[in-house]
């Protein structure tokens, strides 16, 4: 039987290349064009993505050996699902792969609102020394309201705890009996933004949870309270963000996702109390290398038969 053959159309890790390599003849073309895909596709058995590559009902109905989409990644939003499904190709990801990651940028980010990070690392490298401008509070002791704990707001959990945070969680599809092991108290979302010192948004974007953070919601919200977003822009609505920033509803948010990205033009770049992030909750090598790992291994099962 001829060897499968498996197109890396995103750059991923090596060690996912090599054991693909074990069971396929694989291309790396990953500079290749939507117009070279389509022409190119036929041949492949497999493709690999990340985010760049858009694999469109196009790029499917070009490609009668294709039974696997790969994405070494969060989220299929570059596949065209439906499209796959109807011809009975298999689109797998590797949602798991980055959990310890956005958890760690989120507290990261969780850190730098609290102790004013980065506005402190622009004073000094302008030459300022403004020790008594940069009063920050501990994380110790605060109340940090969790919405949505799944894979990503359970990896915040643990890590929280350890800072000696209280924690309450709004995710009305966990168990009780998972709640309790994760020792959390689970709570209705108005009583969270009640009282909670930090918000942090671990939910998918979903009709249900456009704009789950708006007008409304910020006014609950304690005048000295932070908000983080490492999950989808749109979750927050930002225009509200801006307003509650600007009357002192809240102290100060970070985001690492945006409604539109880049954020161009957004009044939010103006705000002294916002830190932000150009969508790098994922970005580490350890969340790729897993990622392109896990992928590879999947791939590497369904050719084994
Ligand atoms: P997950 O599916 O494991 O967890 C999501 C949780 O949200 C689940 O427990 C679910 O019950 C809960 N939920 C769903 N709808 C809800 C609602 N209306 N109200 C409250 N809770 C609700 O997902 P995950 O892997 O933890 O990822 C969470 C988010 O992080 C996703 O939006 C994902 O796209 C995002 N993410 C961002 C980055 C980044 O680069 N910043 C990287 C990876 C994932």
């Amino acid at each position: 039987m001829s060897k499968m053959k498996v197109l890396i159309a995103d750059s991923i890790n090596e060690k996912g290349i090599s054991e693909l390599e074990e069971v396929a003849e694989v291309v790396v073309n990953t500079t290749i064009t939507p117009e070279e895909l389509l022409d190119s596709i036929k041949d492949f058995d497999a493709i690999v993505v990340r985010s760049r590559t858009k694999v469109t009902r196009e790029v499917i109905e070009a490609a009668p050996r294709l039974k696997i989409i790969a994405r070494a990644g969060v989220g299929v939003d570059n596949v065209d699902v439906k499209a796959a499904t109807e011809r009975g190709i298999m689109v797998i990801n590797a949602p798991e792969s980055t959990s310890i990651t956005v958890a760690e940028h989120s507290i990261g980010l969780m850190l730098a609102l609290a102790r004013k990070i980065s506005i402190a690392d622009r004073s000094v490298k302008e030459g300022k020394w403004e020790k008594n401008r940069f009063m920050g509070i501990e994380l110790n002791g605060k109340t940090l309201g969790i919405i949505g704990m799944g894979r990503i707001g359970s990896q915040v959990v643990v890590r929280t705890k350890a800072f000696g945070m209280d924690i309450l969680v709004y995710d009305p599809y966990i168990s009780r009996e998972a709640a309790e092991e994760m020792g959390v108290t689970v709570t209705d979302l108005e009583t969270l933004l009640r009282e909670s010192d930090i918000v942090t948004i671990h939910v998918p974007l979903t009709p249900e949870t456009r704009h789950l953070i708006s007008d409304d919601e910020f006014k609950l919200m304690k005048d000295t309270a932070f908000i983080v977003n490492c999950a989808r822009g749109g979750i927050i609505d930002e225009d509200a963000l801006y307003r509650a920033l600007k009357d002192g509803e809240i102290a100060g948010a970070a985001l690492d996702v945006f409604e539109e990205e880049p954020p161009e033009g957004s009044p939010l770049l103006e705000l002294e109390n916002v830190v932000l992030t150009p969508h790098i909750g994922a970005s580490t090598s350890e969340a790729q290398r897993d990622a392109a790992i896990i992928v590879a291994n999947e791939i590497k099962t369904v050719f084994q038969g």
